[in-house]
């Protein structure tokens, strides 16, 4: 159910039953020459309406501007200041309450949103209001990007290539892909731009010429297909377990 869609009335009778909502996230950045900037939002949303499909869960409107001034040297990147994303998404989410939501999934698909959506949480929580927990697509199949991957890229990849290339396929330039990889950083790891341990990049060019990670030649909308399955499965599940939480249980544990 999209909450967009439907009426007042018809939302009364939601909320008379049901206490959960998910909340798509993404960015609007660059993700190379041969994604939109849109690539996040898209990827996020499609998760988040296709799991409130299979459960009759509510999905609320997506956030599609975040958290990317990493991103600002290339054109088109919009982002909001980390402070103001923060209370900006506390603030509806705190409102949601009022008509009786009180467990949310930020079905995120932005990085750089992550942190803030935990902050976002703990502070809900701390009030006692409402639960509220960040979700990320490819940290519930892990295992399998692995696998199906050689260097999945945690920025224009082939994982997120792949996910647009099954959701909105008009939107993929095929004919760039090559460009990707050739004009990006292919092989990214945790040793990347480090010096004695110390992290020392800020922005996305300060690794990538192109803005890009990973090798996209390796993308196909069949594996896409796949991730996007295997994964929603999960968010399908993660929701089950959340409504079946008594809210005590959810709330922050007394002092020792
Ligand atoms: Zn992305």
């Amino acid at each position: 159910m999209l909450l967009g869609d439907q009426t007042w009335p018809e939302l009364g009778d939601y909320f008379e039953d049901e206490s959960l909502a998910f909340v798509p996230l993404g960015s609007t950045e660059q993700h190379g020459p041969h994604l939109p900037e849109a690539t996040d939002a898209i990827i996020a949303q499609g998760f988040a309406r296709e799991a409130a499909r299979r459960t009759g869960y509510l999905c609320t409107p997506t956030v599609d501007i975040g958290v990317s001034p990493h991103h600002r040297q290339f054109h088109g990147t919009m982002w909001v200041d980390a402070p103001v994303f923060r209370d900006y998404v506390e603030s509806f989410t705190r409102n949601l309450t009022y008509h009786g939501i009180d467990r949310v999934i930020f079905v995120n698909a932005h990085g750089g949103n992550v942190d803030h959506l935990r902050e976002v949480g703990r502070r809900l929580r701390d009030d006692e209001e409402l639960y509220a927990i960040e979700w990320m697509w490819d940290e519930s199949i892990t295992e399998r990007i692995e696998e199906v991957f050689e260097t999945p890229g945690p920025h224009g990849g082939p994982k997120e290539t792949s996910l647009v290339w099954h959701l909105r396929p008009e939107l993929v330039r095929e004919n760039r892909i090559e460009d990707a990889r050739d004009g990006g950083l292919t092989e990214f790891g945790e040793e990347t731009g480090r010096v004695h341990g110390a992290r020392t990049f800020y922005d996305a060019i300060d690794n990538t010429g192109n803005g890009v990670l990973g090798d996209q030649t390796d993308a196909s909308p069949e594996v896409g297909e796949e991730l996007f399955e295997a994964a929603c499965d999960h968010l399908v599940e993660l929701a089950g377990w959340l409504d079946d939480q008594p809210f005590e249980e959810l709330v922050p544990k007394a002092h020792v």
